[in-house]
């Protein structure tokens, strides 16, 4: 599953994300000239839904695309758009929380092993993706694999170069589809050493050993990176 719809595991889409940064910072300061008249409001919302009805070919999206105050706008609509698709993935792990809490009141009697294992020390982990993906058109296969034990961790991930700072779901998955979510969560960015970093606990003890994916999904960009993840059993470590 995948919270934010689109997903892709290719390093160009974040090269190609940072610089669709760089040039709307050239646009919001005022340093490019749009040509024509500034469209009605309803294209604007169309442009940020991303409405398939509106051709890219269509002058008004030249214009949009070079313009200070249509690219607030749809900024701004954007914004609306992805709060409300955070709130209804919090409302989904609000959910899940309560049936979580639901089946441990009922089984409680039998919750006295589980809550032995609960109380085992999470694991730290790093994982540092600062050097991946970083090149245009390198492949899948030669970024570096992490590893992680079958076990709760304290996972810390150096991010990409390129990375944004912000909020990002972080996913353990079967496959590069985002299906198959051994364990996720959300966490918001730290800066260290001109790094940007996330940490977060992840529950891997469901995880049998194998093969996953690690998934980063910052709240803004909407693209799903994927790495491939060993995951051993916590004894073979
Ligand atoms: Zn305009």
């Amino acid at each position: 599953m995948n919270l934010f719809g689109r997903q892709s595991s290719r390093a160009e889409d974040r090269f190609e994300a940072w610089l669709k940064r760089m040039h709307q910072e050239r646009v919001l300061s005022g340093e490019t000239e749009p040509a024509g008249p500034c469209p009605d409001e309803a294209f604007l919302q169309g442009v940020a839904r991303r409405s398939k009805k509106i051709s890219l070919s269509d002058p008004r999206i030249d214009h949009a695309a070079n313009c200070a105050i249509c690219m607030n706008r749809i900024m701004a609509t954007r914004q609306n758009i992805r709060t409300e698709r955070r709130k209804l993935a919090f409302g989904l792990a609000a959910a899940c929380l309560v049936v979580v809490a639901g089946v441990a009141g009922w089984s409680r009697h039998e919750m006295h092993h589980r809550q032995t294992m609960a109380c085992v020390a999470p694991v730290s982990a790093i994982v540092d993706l600062w050097n991946t993906g970083t090149y245009r058109g390198e492949q899948p296969g030669q970024l570096q694999s992490v590893s992680l034990p079958s076990a709760p961790v304290r996972l810390t991930i150096i991010l990409p170069r390129f990375s944004s700072p912000g909020q990002y779901l972080i996913a353990v998955t079967r496959d590069q589809n985002g299906n198959g979510v051994i364990a996720e969560g959300f966490a918001s960015t730290t800066a260290s050493n001109g790094q940007e970093r996330v940490s977060l606990d992840l529950d891997l003890r469901s995880a049998k050993a194998g093969e996953y994916f690690l998934s980063t999904t910052h709240e803004q960009d909407q693209a799903a990176y994927y790495y491939p993840l060993r995951i051993k059993d916590r004894a073979s470590k």
